[in-house]
């Protein structure tokens, strides 16, 4: 085979959802683009058809989506997103003898059981504090710290405790810096549309970022891994795939986890900063999704085990298009603790005590089972919310033409919202340096 170089303004590697976002906002400004994806699109965000469900890896939950950045992109590209909003009535606290309303708005405050009296004032006053950002925790406190210091009372602790676990999936809410905790809230407390679905998965996503990127003739390769980076000076130069083929560009946008940077940065000036990174714990939980053939029809679509550390949604009710006619798509998720991986028995052991939730809420499942997947270990963040852990710059000074995006990046709030965050920031800092260098090319002339 005859070796292969292809030219681009902008290179981008990895196709999972920063990757292709960022792909295709650039593709969109006439930028030409080309994206490298060594298996199928989608990475950890994939929708699998198995006996006609379609099953996402992960619930396609969007948090915030009002003020959320995959709402610019879905503005500024054109791309249609069809939104199914929760329904907060319908979310609920299993507190072990019974069920009750989780403060997710002011109705479910004044009717939940899991605060009383006072506490339930306390507990709003804190909202609200952290909605006017009179409340900004600070970097070197944990939220457990910070509890201890502003002496908030047990009830207040463990439902702020019990929030931070639910939205940032860990069964240690505790050890998470209390500035990202409350930068996170005080959007959130601020939103409309606290949790919302996309209708179709995430492949209806990603289908329309593709659309986007081929339609401004951006060129998408799959099945192509980047094992290697030429770099000089300060710039990154190319990046190979095996011998044959060379991708070079002007701009390199890596979308690729800290474990994988670290494997093709080999010999870069950032080879220990990738090492650094890649040493970070992810989130893992195990998910357990099941298909039925019939609806179990149940008073909520959301139900969290506070005890367990686990929930249930029923993710057919807000997207009808995951299941065959008149069947019933369930998806439960155990937040899981480092030291769970790899144990087989304690493993085992969450999944029954899911089979038991389903059994407690969805009687009759069983019998209804068509076809069940189950995640041991699964994904959620590639770098966890903990004290001795921090995402990673979109930028290094070491290389100027060289950007990061993912979920392991900084940006704004959890999961998916990571990603498109930090792709959205690299994506305007290559555009703000055109412009200046335009400017600058008009100033010399
Ligand atoms: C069980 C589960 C539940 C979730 N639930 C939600 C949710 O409800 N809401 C939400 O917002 N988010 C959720 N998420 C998180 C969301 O899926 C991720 O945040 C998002 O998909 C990450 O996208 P990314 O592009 O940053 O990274 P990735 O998806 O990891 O993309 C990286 C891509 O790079 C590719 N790649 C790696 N190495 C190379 C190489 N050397 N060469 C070429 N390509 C390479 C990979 O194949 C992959 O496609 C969930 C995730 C899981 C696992």
């Amino acid at each position: 085979m005859t070796a292969q170089t292809h030219h681009y303004d902008i290179v981008i590697v990895g196709g999972g959802l920063a990757g292709l976002s960022a792909a295709a906002y650039l593709a969109n400004k006439g930028k030409k683009v080309a994206v490298l994806e060594r298996g199928a699109l989608g990475g950890r965000a994939v929708t699998l058809p198995i006996k006609g469900f379609h099953f996402n890896f992960g619930a396609h939950a969007i948090y915030g989506r009002d003020t959320s950045v995959l709402r610019t992109f879905e503005k500024e590209l054109g791309i249609h997103i069809n939104w199914r909003d929760f329904t907060p009535s319908k979310a609920k606290y299993d507190i072990g003898d019974e069920v009750t309303d989780v403060p997710a708005n002011i109705q479910g405050l004044f009717r939940t059981k899991v605060l009383t009296g006072l506490d339930k004032v306390s507990f709003t006053f804190n909202i609200l504090k952290t909605m006017l950002k009179l409340e900004s925790g600070h970097p070197h406190l944990s939220i457990q710290k910070w509890l201890e210091k502003k002496e908030v009372n047990d009830e207040v602790r463990e439902m702020m405790l019990t929030l931070a676990s639910s939205n940032f999936f860990t069964k240690e809410p505790e050890k998470i810096p209390s500035d990202v905790f409350f930068r996170y809230y005080s959007r959130l407390f601020l939103t409309n549309k606290p949790v919302a679905y996309i209708g179709g998965g995430w492949q209806s996503l990603i289908q329309e970022f593709v659309r986007v990127i081929e339609a401004n003739n951006g060129t998408i390769y799959t099945k192509t891994k980047i094992d290697r980076v030429s770099f000089e000076d300060n710039r990154i130069t190319a990046v190979h795939a095996g011998e044959e083929t060379t991708f070079t560009g002007d701009q390199f946008i890596m979308c690729i986890p800290p474990k994988e940077l670290d494997k093709i940065m080999a010999g870069s000036r950032l080879e220990g900063l990738a090492k650094h990174y890649a040493q970070y714990d992810p989130t893992y939980v195990m998910v357990y999704d099941i298909g039925l053939k019939k609806r179990i029809e149940s008073p909520y679509t959301y139900i969290y085990d506070k005890q367990n550390n686990m929930f249930i949604t029923d993710i057919s009710y807000y997207d009808t298009s995951c299941t065959p006619e008149g069947g019933q798509l369930l998806q439960a998720t155990a937040y899981l603790r480092q030291e769970d991986m790899g144990k087989k028995e304690v493993l085992e052991a969450y999944k029954e005590k899911i089979e038991h939730m389903y059994d407690k809420h969805f009687p009759g499942w069983r019998e209804e089972l068509v076809v069940p997947r189950v995640s041991q270990r699964a994904v959620v963040q590639e770098i966890k919310w903990t004290m001795n852990q921090q995402a990673m710059p979109v930028f290094f000074p070491d290389y100027r033409n060289l950007f990061f995006a993912g979920d392991w990046c900084q940006g704004q709030g959890q999961l998916s919202e990571l990603s498109f965050s930090s792709a959205m920031s690299v994506c305007e800092m290559i555009m703000q340096h055109q412009e200046l260098e335009l400017v600058s090319k008009h100033s010399i002339g």
